[in-house]
């Protein structure tokens, strides 16, 4: 194209040339001719400017040589601007209208956390106003200080479960997921329906459980009654009553253990805390365990090493009740002449209870599923040994409401290490003084 433009200056030059020669002068006809080429390139810029100002679908002006081409590239551009621009608005379109549709709030936020847009749902579920809230940071909108503690942890890994600023009634799950350059985008559920439903469900089973105590008290009552006689009961009733007995007192445990998760479940907070002396609560524990192994005809080592002696803050029933349970597991699935160390220390993390055995072990394929309630390993020998399938469940809800949590090693017929790890703020101020003096 360059080349056919210099080709025909350069005649056009020529021409000029020779059309001064006939004039005298060859000078002058090429200028002319130069003048004549640049306000003929003039005008068509001209032309140009004033139809890219019109900047209009009208038809693309008429031009000659490399104007030509200009205009037709320009044209091509834009047409393919305005395609995809109107693509674009489509997709939006389609976009706006489908999270109009969604049930779940979604509201976009900015890397400072202001609110960019949001759903019809998140409108209706957190009562945000257009334009007034646009743009506002969201923590000022929504106040709840778990909401605005969560936001800012930028840990968003589970949900956070919140009742809705506008109805106590409602419970709303938010959901939080990074984009781009540190926006977030955060879902909003109703999940008010399902906490009704896991209520009813906790409600239930405690109901149930509570039921049950009162007549299982007097079947075992009767039953332990007719047994202090059992040199006048033919065997084989002797034998029947034994075995009425120890299921009753297995169910008495399952009512217990029942009984116990529904509390924890239901309480949200941990009621009655206290100051609990370890040295006194292990050296129970132990003991119980001593007479546990006992029962179980077996002769164990139980040591109990307790560096430094302290306290933990929390509720002692409850606490009483996970580390019994941790212990009692050890001796329940540790074989005859089995060594368990009971171990409590602290650190700048905080307090740490530990308890090891040497018994059969787990293999560690089963972890995950172990604080599920009834899950067992194996289902036979927790029975056998008088088990719920409900220790581990108590454990971690336990744990859970002391901020507190565990972990476990274990080998196959090596033996299991099971250690629950408490805050700083758990453990008394006097340990952490001294832990402070060390
Ligand atoms: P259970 O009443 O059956 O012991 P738990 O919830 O306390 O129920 O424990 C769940 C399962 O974990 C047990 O059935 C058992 O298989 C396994 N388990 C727990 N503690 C130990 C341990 N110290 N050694 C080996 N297995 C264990």
């Amino acid at each position: 194209m360059l080349s056919y433009y210099l080709k025909s200056l350069t005649l056009s030059l020529i021409a000029g040339a020779l059309l001064g020669s006939l004039f005298g002068s060859i000078a002058w006809g090429m200028v002319l001719i130069l003048v004549g080429v640049l306000g003929w390139h003039y005008h068509q810029l001209h032309r140009l400017s004033s139809w890219l100002g019109r900047n209009s679908d009208q038809e693309v002006p008429e031009g000659s040589g490399l104007w030509s081409k200009i205009f037709d590239d320009i044209y091509r551009e834009q047409k393919r601007h305005r395609e995809s621009q109107a693509q674009l608005k489509a997709i939006l379109k389609r976009v706006q209208k489908s999270t109009t549709a969604l049930k779940e709030g979604v509201v976009m936020l900015d890397a400072q956390g202001n609110l960019d847009w949001w759903n019809a749902a998140a409108k209706r579920m957190l009562g945000f106003k257009r334009p007034q809230d646009q743009r506002q940071p969201i923590i000022n909108l929504i106040r709840d200080p778990n909401f605005i503690r969560y936001f800012r942890n930028r840990s968003y890994s589970t949900p956070l479960e919140l009742t809705s600023p506008l109805d106590q009634e409602i419970s709303l799950q938010f959901t939080i997921t990074e984009f781009a350059r540190n926006d977030r985008l955060l879902i909003v559920r109703d999940v008010t329906r399902i906490h009704k439903l896991e209520a009813m469900r906790r409600d239930f089973l405690g109901n149930v459980s509570h039921e049950l105590k009162t007549p299982l008290t007097v079947v075992q009552g009767y039953l332990e009654t007719f047994l202090e006689q059992r040199q006048q009961l033919p065997s084989p009733i002797e034998k029947g009553m034994d075995q009425m007995l120890s299921q009753a007192k297995r169910m008495g445990n399952l009512v217990n253990d029942l009984l116990m998760l529904s509390r924890l479940e239901t309480g949200t907070q941990v009621e009655e805390e206290t100051q609990i002396d370890l040295q006194q609560l292990l050296t129970e524990i132990r003991s119980d365990a001593q007479q546990l192994a006992q029962r179980q005809g077996k002769q164990l080592e139980i040591q109990l090493n307790i560096e430094p002696p302290g306290w933990l803050i929390g509720s002692e029933k409850e606490v009483l009740s996970a580390l019994s349970n941790l212990v009692y597991n050890a001796v329940r699935y540790t074989p005859d002449g089995g060594l368990i160390e009971l171990n409590w220390w602290t650190d700048q993390r905080g307090g740490h209870f530990a308890v090891k055995d040497n018994g059969i072990g787990i293999d560690p394929s089963h972890f995950s599923r172990l604080t599920e309630r009834f899950y067992r390993v194996d289902y036979s020998r927790s029975t056998a040994s008088g088990g719920t399938g409900l220790g581990l469940a108590i454990v971690k809800h336990v744990l859970l409401r002391h901020d507190a949590h565990m972990d476990i090693q274990s080998t196959p017929g090596k033996g299991s290490t099971f250690s629950c790890h408490f805050p700083t703020r758990t453990i008394s101020s006097d340990i952490q003084r001294r832990q402070a003096d060390r």
